[in-house]
């Protein structure tokens, strides 16, 4: 027996459901606000995800896939949505549409992590993407997007904002941060004694318990901020705020990937243990220059399905029951059964969900099938019903029964 690789889960046949629903939310809530969507490969090149996530983020230090196909070439299975799906606008020339370009995607995504509770190997995302704008309008509009998501599946979480500025007012920061951990250094964790060198900004992400101590006095960014940042996170907040979307600004959100530039956002729950972070995103007008494209302002958010999933169990939200069986057709010897195959394939041809037996059960063994099924209606054809040409449909939630043309099944259960 050869078991599921560590850090991947299979979605059984009585669970897809959930998937499903949560898969269609998001193309709901995609739909109203006119995003469309776009799939990518499931690997890249390396380059890709080096130079758009960024080389002093714990994903590309420590957490790709990456091996070398048998060209040669270095792949790595995308860890994340936003680098591939600024590559594809760059590569597909979407810079001469009209703007701004809104996309969304829901995509495997893979890590080399320590499996845990809401942390997985292979996880999955829905993420949005806006391209060519710049103002705060837009960023308002990313996190709407999201906050309507959580809301349509009813789950609870705190909005955390926070404005991690441009390159100029960070340059500042980073000094003043560098001064701050220059004292405490001897006691935080290695990944951020060599962070102090390379991004200080990253080890206010850090997860460790004595650096998150030592961050809690850690100047705030929010005094950095230079004229436009400070300006454009001021109308983030008033549009927010116009709309009576509740948020706290939280100057530590400064999210793990390299790329982000002014608004940072986190939706957090406490119900899901250490995982808290259900949904997070930003901006990052530097990526697309990044990566080789025309300098170009951009927003999105991704939000992990299976965090979410968890969150949705946790609080005992409800998810809509399973899709059931319409009519069962039970038939008893080899033309009742040939006629209830008959009926069967007509209703599934008119959209309508049909059973029948496989297995060769007698009528009463067929009935406990279509219970467990939940079969809404249950038929059986016998050598009177094809004299006859009518049917006895019995409704298993009241346990009426109605006799049925068989030319006016569809009718009937429409
Ligand atoms: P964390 O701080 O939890 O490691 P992150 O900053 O690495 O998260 P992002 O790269 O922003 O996460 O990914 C967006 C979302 O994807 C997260 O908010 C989370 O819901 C989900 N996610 C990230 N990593 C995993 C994982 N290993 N397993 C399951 N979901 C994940
Ligand atoms: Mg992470």
């Amino acid at each position: 027996m050869i078991n599921i690789p560590k850090g991947t889960k299979d979605v059984l046949p009585d669970g897809s459901y959930k998937w499903q629903y949560i898969e269609e939310t998001a193309r709901g809530v995609a739909r109203v606000f006119n995003l469309s969507e776009i799939r990518t490969p499931t690997f890249e090149y390396t380059e890709l995800f080096k130079r758009g996530v960024g080389e002093s983020t714990d994903v590309v230090n420590k957490e790709m896939y990456t091996f070398e196909d048998k060209g040669g070439r270095s792949i790595t299975l995308k860890p994340e949505g936003t680098a591939s799906a600024a590559r594809l606008f760059i590569e597909n020339g979407l810079a001469s549409s009209p703007m701004p370009v809104k996309t969304f995607y829901i995509t495997p995504a893979f890590r080399y992590e320590r499996p845990q509770a809401g942390r997985l190997r292979e996880f999955h995302q829905f993420g949005i993407e806006v391209f060519g704008s710049d103002s705060y309008q837009t960023d308002a509009e990313v996190i709407f997007a999201a906050s309507a998501f959580l809301d349509k599946l009813g789950v609870k979480t705190k909005l955390e904002i926070n404005s991690i500025g441009c390159k100029v007012c960070r340059a500042e920061y980073n000094r003043a941060l560098k001064e701050y951990f220059k004292s405490n250094l001897s006691q935080m964790c290695e990944t951020c004694r060599s962070r102090f060198e390379k991004n200080p900004l990253r080890i206010l992400d850090c997860k460790e318990e004595r650096c998150k101590k030592i961050t809690v006095s850690a100047p705030s960014i929010i005094d950095f901020l230079c004229e436009d940042c400070s300006e454009h996170f001021e109308g983030v907040k008033a549009l927010l705020d116009n709309q009576g979307l509740e948020y706290t600004v939280n100057p530590r959100i400064v999210r793990g990937l390299d790329y982000y530039s002014k608004t940072v956002f986190e939706f957090v729950s406490d119900a899901i243990g250490a995982q808290g972070t259900v949904c997070g995103g930003g901006r990052y007008d530097g990526l697309i220059a990044e990566l080789g494209g025309s300098p170009l302002p951009a927003i999105g958010f991704a939000a992990g399905v299976e965090r979410l999933m968890l969150l949705m169990e946790n609080t005992g939200v409800k998810f809509p029951e399973k899709q059931k069986v319409r009519i069962y057709i039970a038939g008893m010897d080899e033309k009742t059964r040939a006629k209830a195959f008959e009926i069967a394939t007509e209703l599934r041809l008119k959209g309508i969900s049909a059973e029948i037996d496989h297995l060769n059960r007698s009528v009463k063994a067929q009935f406990k099938y279509a219970d467990k099924l939940g079969a809404e209606y249950v038929a059986v054809i016998g050598e009177n019903e094809l004299l006859s040409g009518e049917i006895n449909i019995k409704n298993m939630s009241d346990g009426t029964q109605t006799a049925v043309k068989f030319g006016q099944i569809e009718t009937y259960l429409k």
